[in-house]
């Protein structure tokens, strides 16, 4: 994944006067918007000039920036820039449309590439006025997303928006600052229906330097660091690259979308973090570990956000199991979103099913060691479970209880001897999780299993996002460009 990008210039004024900020109404004199200028052209020229620069760019200033023409054409410029996959900045939308296509275009910025996000402000405009903006930049084919902040009073304007611009349209709710009260049940729930991902705006993302994803945040003076709110001096972009410490973030939580993009978490595989415009985007086909994954670690169910986002994403790709568990336990412990699910690859791949083409099919195993295997429970100090579909065995579990897996076969290391102490034979693979050991037949794994449904439902490899956690899921977390290790740091 490349690096994402975002930079905020000495820009600290605005044309509109939302009661709430501190850049309402400030003017920026000729001197403050000449040096936010100066400051913006060095940004680019070094972003041109450093190699290693590259990947996705968002300008997050504080107050307007595109309402000043010398954006426009730093934005072409900065979409010239051949290792720059994607440029944008955020805005109110009150900017002249047509006026700022035509310097971006004069200045043979490529249209593809750019990326806008516009927060309606209630106070400051109408929905109709914001609207047209929004249809213009529709009408340009240009990717964008809107946004308001989640004001109970506004919900009647704020549904009014989402009502008046295409489903294509994403159209995002930001938590309120300083609101001094929790939300009720029922505004959480019109926001909700408003923003799909808004229960992301209200969990806590306790920061992790280990989930951060690769990102820099720069500033005027070429301060950087890893994203808007952290507090770690990452040196200075105009000085010779350095290599950088081993990273710690010192901040409580990763608050803002800003920073949680950034994170390494399963809904980001809509978000993905790269390139983080806030922008959705919707894989063909979705697959998701459960263990460590669709159930975090230390969490006994699915929690309820996950649960939202699975319902909404369900109307826009194909969402999967990947997992080592046999089907009817993972039916059961994913039983919260079954409905949303199209299937599944279970018992790391000795299964495989898609509801939508009536497949279900099994790698089988031979059952003839299985009764000097049951002979062995006591001395082994194992319960042994055995799954088939239609009388067909595909998988063998040996559960001992909590922390009695010898530790040598929790490691993996003689998995192969212990299968043949026991007399298992070498069609046959072992794997070790937790507190189990899994017996499937040889050459069986989630990364098999996944390509062989992507190859029956004609999925591409860059149109499908995998999400896992474990080391058993790194060879599929590889293979898809779109992945996300929610596990990353800790593996
Ligand atoms: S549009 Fe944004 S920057 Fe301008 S006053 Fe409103 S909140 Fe502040
Ligand atoms: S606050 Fe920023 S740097 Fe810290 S963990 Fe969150 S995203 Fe990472």
């Amino acid at each position: 994944m490349k690096r994402q990008w975002f930079y905020r210039g000495a820009l600290k004024s605005c044309n509109y006067s939302c009661s709430y900020c501190p850049f309402s109404t400030k003017r920026g004199s000729t001197h403050e918007l000449e040096e936010d200028r100066q400051a913006l052209f060095r940004f680019i020229s070094r972003m041109d000039g450093l190699h290693s620069a590259e990947g996705a760019l968002q300008i997050i200033p504080y107050g307007e920036a595109l309402i000043h023409p010398y954006y426009w054409e730093g934005l072409a410029q900065l979409s010239r820039n051949p290792r720059l996959d994607a440029v944008g900045a955020q805005s109110n939308f009150s900017f002249p449309v047509k006026e700022m296509l035509s310097v971006y275009r004069q200045h043979s910025g490529n249209i593809s590439k750019l990326r806008l996000w516009g927060t309606f402000h209630p106070e400051m405009t109408t929905v109709e006025q914001f609207v047209r903006q929004c249809n213009l930049l529709l009408s340009q084919d240009i990717s964008y997303c809107v946004g308001a902040v989640g004001i109970p009073e506004q919900i009647h304007s704020i549904r009014s928006l989402r009502q008046s611009l295409p489903d294509s349209v994403y159209l995002w709710i930001n938590k309120m600052d300083g609101m001094k009260r929790a939300y009720t049940p029922s505004e959480i729930e019109n926001f909700l229906q408003i923003d799909p991902y808004f229960g992301m705006e209200l969990s806590h993302h306790r920061a992790d330097a280990a989930l951060c994803a690769d990102s820099r945040f720069v500033e005027s003076d070429g301060t950087m660091r890893q994203c808007n709110l952290s507090r770690q001096n990452l040196g200075n972009f105009y000085d010779k690259p350095a290599t950088v410490p081993d990273y710690s973030c010192a901040r409580k939580e990763c608050s803002c979308y800003l920073a949680y993009c950034n994170r390494m978490e399963p809904e980001m595989v809509c978000f993905f973090p790269y390139p983080a415009f806030r922008i959705p985007v919707y894989p063909k086909a979705v697959f998701i570990d459960v263990d460590g994954t669709l159930i975090p670690e230390g969490e006994t169910q699915i929690p309820k956000r996950y649960v939202h986002w699975l319902r909404h994403l369900a109307g826009y790709s194909d969402i999967y199991l990947a997992t080592s568990l046999p089907y009817e336990t993972a039916r059961k412990r994913a039983s919260a979103v079954w409905p949303f699910l199209c299937g599944g690859v279970f018992a790391n791949g000795a299964r495989r099913m898609v509801r939508k083409i009536s497949l279900d099919e099994i790698e089988p195993m031979d059952t003839n060691w299985l009764a000097q295997l049951l002979e062995k429970e006591p001395q082994y100090g194992f319960r042994l479970r055995q799954y088939k579909k239609e009388g067909m065995l595909y998988k063998v579990t040996l559960a001992y209880q909590r922390n009695r897996l010898p530790e040598k076969l929790s490691k993996g290391y003689l998995l192969d001897e212990f299968a043949r102490e026991l007399g298992i034979p070498d069609t046959c693979q072992l794997l070790s999780e937790q507190n189990c050991i899994q017996i499937t037949k040889r050459g069986t794994s989630k990364l098999a299993g996944v390509k062989s449904i992507c190859q029956s439902m004609g999925y591409g490899r860059q149109e499908t996002a995998v999400i896992g956690n474990s080391e058993n899921d790194i060879p599929m977390l590889d293979y898809f460009p779109n992945s996300i290790n929610v596990g990353a740091g800790k593996l």
